[in-house]
């Protein structure tokens, strides 16, 4: 923060998750005072909490996530590595069985970051809560909006402490909603006698199952991040096995559309042993559980379009999972956050006032929610069950990319284009490049590496 750049007097955010602490992080370059309300007790310690089930379920970061994280938080990578992460080159960590063999593995000189999403959360948070003008109020739930009389202006929140019962109004300039998928802007806005943002529901019917298990760091592939996708539609389960830090993998088991990972032990073992790829199977199978298996159900993917509203309370933002909650197969929530995040940031340091903010903020979110929507979605399209609004040329996209993901078996420049866009690297067209065309559509070839690793399924 430098105080030139101040020109606000008191943000309030509500929810204190990743979307949150990234938001008051660039709220703080701005507003003399930011303040957190969380409904959870935050512990001091990385811990998953009741109003973050998705916390003890694996969790990737894409590159980009990092990437703008470490802008707003240089020692983050750093920090990661002090508690434990698993920081490797992201395609030469890869053990990815999909469509039938490995993607071939390969130097590409793009992270992978493997730990815990509470262990993340915590290093942000404290990071967040280190700066001068930064507070938490945990145990603290909003339970609604203050206005002005007209009802244009949001000048506030009406709080509740958890511990005492106790109600009282906060007063702020700008209120920032993120409050995840459970938001409850839709019914504020109407209560103002505003139209709430429309929907698109993609139904994908997605279940999860997880347990974290004891990992044995001499293992010389124990730093591997496993994972199987599906050939869709021919197959509709996934498993990911992503060593974390503590010395344990996590994995997490689930399939498209009611064929749900089980949370009872011998039916979690058969579910990995019926994967195409032995690898998880073989290693949690002989692997120490020091975890119970817990679900986590995933109807669909919902995405809030309030760049196609014309009228918004002004002083009034929605940011994070509020807008856009994505299949989380395809780990992009967090990285859509801190996208999400940067662009307030740039719209906030080129305005002098927060005149029509939400409504210029509104439309660059959704250009930032745009590209990773159109691939989960696209992907969840593979299955005839899925429905809800297709974007159009999917099926042809998808006939396409089932070619790319072929060639990512053998041939590394195609893995290397996929994997960046993937990361949210490079934009979704860079796979139709006349040179990615060419080497898809002419087949299997030998990999342009001398040193290609002969992979092997971990743990046999
Ligand atoms: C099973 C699963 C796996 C996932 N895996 C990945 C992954 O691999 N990679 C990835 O990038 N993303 C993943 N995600 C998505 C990721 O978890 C979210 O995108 C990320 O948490 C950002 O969300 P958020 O901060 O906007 O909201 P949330 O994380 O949902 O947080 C909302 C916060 O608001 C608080 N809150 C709610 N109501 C109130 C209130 N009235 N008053 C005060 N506080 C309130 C809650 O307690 C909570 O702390 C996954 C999601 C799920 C469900």
């Amino acid at each position: 923060m430098t105080s030139e750049n101040i020109k606000f007097k008191r943000a309030i955010i509500i929810g204190g998750s990743l979307g949150g602490l990234l938001t008051a992080r660039v709220l703080s370059n701005y507003f003399a005072q930011v303040t957190i309300l969380e409904r959870d007790s935050i512990a001091p310690a990385p811990e998953a909490r009741k109003g973050q089930p998705q916390a003890r379920h694996l969790h990737g970061l894409l590159a980009t996530g990092l990437e703008v994280m470490t802008r707003f938080f240089p020692d983050l990578p750093q920090a990661l590595k002090d508690n434990g992460a698993i920081m490797g080159d992201f395609a030469d960590t890869m053990q990815w069985y999909t469509y039938g063999g490995y993607r071939q593995r390969f130097k590409m000189n793009v992270p992978a970051t493997l730990m815990s999403r509470p262990l993340l959360e915590h290093l942000v948070r404290e990071r967040v809560l280190a700066l001068p003008n930064v507070a938490l109020m945990d145990n603290c739930g909003v339970l609604g909006l203050v206005t002005a009389v007209a009802g244009d202006q949001v000048t506030g929140v009406q709080i509740e402490s958890r511990a005492s019962g106790q109600q009282e109004v906060l007063n702020a300039n700008l209120v920032v909603d993120c409050t995840g998928r459970g938001s409850r802007t839709a019914h504020w806005l109407k209560e103002l006698g505003y139209q709430p943002a429309p929907e698109s529901e993609v139904r994908v019917d997605v279940g999860y199952a997880t347990r974290v298990y004891r990992r044995n760091p001499a293992d010389p592939r124990s730093q591997d991040w496993i994972l199987y996708t599906p050939e869709a539609p021919r197959e509709n389960r996934f498993g990911g096995l992503f060593p974390i830090e503590g010395d344990r993998w996590i994995c997490s088991m689930g399939g498209w559309h009611g064929d749900h990972a089980p949370v009872d032990e011998a039916a979690f073992l058969e579910f990995a042993r019926s994967l195409p790829a032995s690898d998880i199977y073989n290693i949690i199978s002989k692997a120490e559980p020091i975890s119970d298996i817990m679900p986590h159900k995933f109807p669909h993917s919902l995405r809030r379009h309030y760049e196609k509203l014309r009228r918004f309370p002004a002083g009034y933002l929605v940011l994070g999972d509020a807008i856009s909650s994505f299949n989380p197969t395809y780990g992009q929530g967090m990285t859509s956050a801190s996208l999400q995040a940067a662009e307030l940031d740039a719209l906030l340091a080129s305005r002098p006032s927060l005149d029509g903010l939400a409504l210029a903020f509104f439309k660059r979110a959704a250009r930032v929610i745009d590209i990773p929507w159109q691939l989960a979605v696209g992907e969840d399209f593979r299955f005839p069950q899925t429905t809800g609004p297709k974007p159009p040329g999917t099926d042809f996209i998808n006939r396409y990319v089932a070619k790319v993901h072929q060639a990512t078996l053998h041939d590394e420049v195609v893995g290397e284009a996929f994997l960046k866009v993937m990361n949210l690297l490079a934009p979704p067209p860079s796979l139709f490049h006349p040179r990615i065309v060419w080497r898809v559509l002419r087949g299997k070839r030998p990999s342009r590496s001398k040193t290609a690793v002969l992979q092997r399924a971990v743990g046999d």
